[in-house]
């Protein structure tokens, strides 16, 4: 017997994930519910690969930069060029990227709320989600036979309903978008990202300067939680002669880098996106995967709603793990070994030059998949790379 609701689910959270999820279920003709507590712009560097317009029929006129080519930096300051050849890295600007998906899912069928989510009750069949529209309002409470918590790292639905999720690790990350001048200096490049391997900006992870049209984003992450985000982007900008560049936005927020153990709580929620833990270790990488992830959380919910089933919630996190989890497990192990200090950043950039790693490394970028189909180049990879980690090639200065 259907239990009577007045949404078959609640999304919480309008971010790429959950816009994705909540457009895939009204398009199934599911009522969704889609919850946003808006007003702020994610802070995000929004590089996309060509695969996610593809995957998720996203127009080119939501890009605002094309990028060709990534020069990676070295702590001596070497440079290594990697330019992308026929593919792209594509640059999308969260405010309007985020409203757009929000937008389709409405035109879908789904109703957009603007509120927060303040608690979800899923102790029995229905679930009872009460969220405010203003600050100090009223609250409002909603029925539903379902939730996808896709409400980002820290999310508090994760926290209020599976066990141990508020305890992921994360990278906190910190950029400030810029107004790139009509005379840019001879060293920016729109066309092209810059990532800086140098222990002294970032010392577990990454520091990255990304062209995005008429404005940049200029930023690091840390999983170290003492460490000066701001000051270390401000002398940045001072290394790379950006200084004067007009500051439009400064921002920061957690990128958690380890997919949660249980996505479902056994009954009726599931999360996706950062709030499942979804962030590709080494890159920071989260929007392709949050959709993927709100993608296939819609497909289990669905199975859900259909069958009544519960067990049906946790093939969103089966699919996932199938698709994309070696990756992120090449990935994990790369940012242990690679990251760990200057000596190793400078045998990682130095081994960027090699003409395999950047094919390889482009592919699997575009793509979204090991590349299965030159097993020699993979083999010669993991010669050298055990050369350059024991040292046995020289590293030119
Ligand atoms: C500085 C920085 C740079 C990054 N650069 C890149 C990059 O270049 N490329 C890339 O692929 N990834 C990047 N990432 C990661 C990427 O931004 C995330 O992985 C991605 O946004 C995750 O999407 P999501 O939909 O899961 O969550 P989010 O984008 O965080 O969306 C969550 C949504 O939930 C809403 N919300 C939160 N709480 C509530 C609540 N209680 N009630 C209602 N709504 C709520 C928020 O308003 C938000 O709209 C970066 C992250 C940071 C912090």
């Amino acid at each position: 017997m259907r239990t009577q609701t007045e949404y078959d689910v609640i999304v919480v959270g309008g971010g790429p994930s959950g816009a994705t999820a909540a457009h895939d279920l009204a398009c199934a003709g599911y009522k969704v519910m889609l919850l946003d507590k808006a007003g702020r712009i994610k802070p995000c560097g929004g590089a996309v690969p060509p695969r996610l317009l593809k995957d998720f029929d996203i127009p080119q006129t939501m890009l605002v930069a094309h990028a060709k080519s990534a020069r990676i930096i070295a702590p001596s300051n070497k440079k290594v060029m990697m330019p992308v050849g026929d593919g792209y890295v594509g640059m999308v600007d969260r405010d309007s990227f985020d409203e757009w998906l929000r937008n389709r899912a409405a035109e879908a069928g789904a109703t957009r709320v603007t509120g927060k989510c303040e608690t979800v009750d899923d102790s029995a069949a229905v679930v009872k989600l009460s969220y405010r529209s203003e600050r100090n309002g009223p609250l409002h409470t909603v029925t539903t036979r379902s939730v996808i918590g896709a409400d980002g790292a820290r999310s508090s639905v994760a926290a209020q309903c599976l066990k141990n999720a508020e305890r992921v690790k994360c990278v906190y990350a910190y950029h400030e978008i810029v107004e790139v001048p009509d005379n840019v200096t001879e060293d920016y490049d729109p066309t092209r990202c810059d990532v800086y391997y140098q222990g002294h900006l970032s010392p577990d992870f990454y520091a990255w300067i990304f062209p995005h049209g008429k404005t940049a984003s200029i930023g690091l992450g840390s999983a170290d939680k003492g460490f000066p985000l701001r000051e270390t982007t401000r002398l940045m900008r001072e290394q790379t002669g950006l200084s004067h560049w007009k500051t439009l936005r400064r921002e920061g927020a957690p990128i958690p880098l380890k997919p949660l153990k249980r996505w479902d709580n056994g009954r009726n929620v599931v999360v996706a996106g950062d709030a499942a833990g979804v962030v590709a270790p080494s890159s920071g990488e989260g929007i392709y995967y949050a959709m993927t992830a709100g993608r296939m959380s819609a497909d289990a919910v669905a199975a859900f709603l259909k069958s009544g089933n519960p067990s049906a919630l946790r093939l969103a996190r089966k699919s996932f793990m199938k698709a994309h989890g070696r990756v992120f497990w090449i990935l994990g192990i790369m940012q242990y070994f690679w990251y760990k200090n200057d000596k190793r950043r400078e045998r990682f950039v130095k081994m960027c030059e090699d003409p395999d790693v950047q094919r390889l490394t482009w592919e699997a970028y575009m793509n979204k998949q090991l590349v299965r189909r030159d097993p020699m180049a993979h083999l010669r990879i993991f010669f050298k790379d055990l050369g350059h980690l024991f040292g046995l090639k020289p590293v030119e200065r």
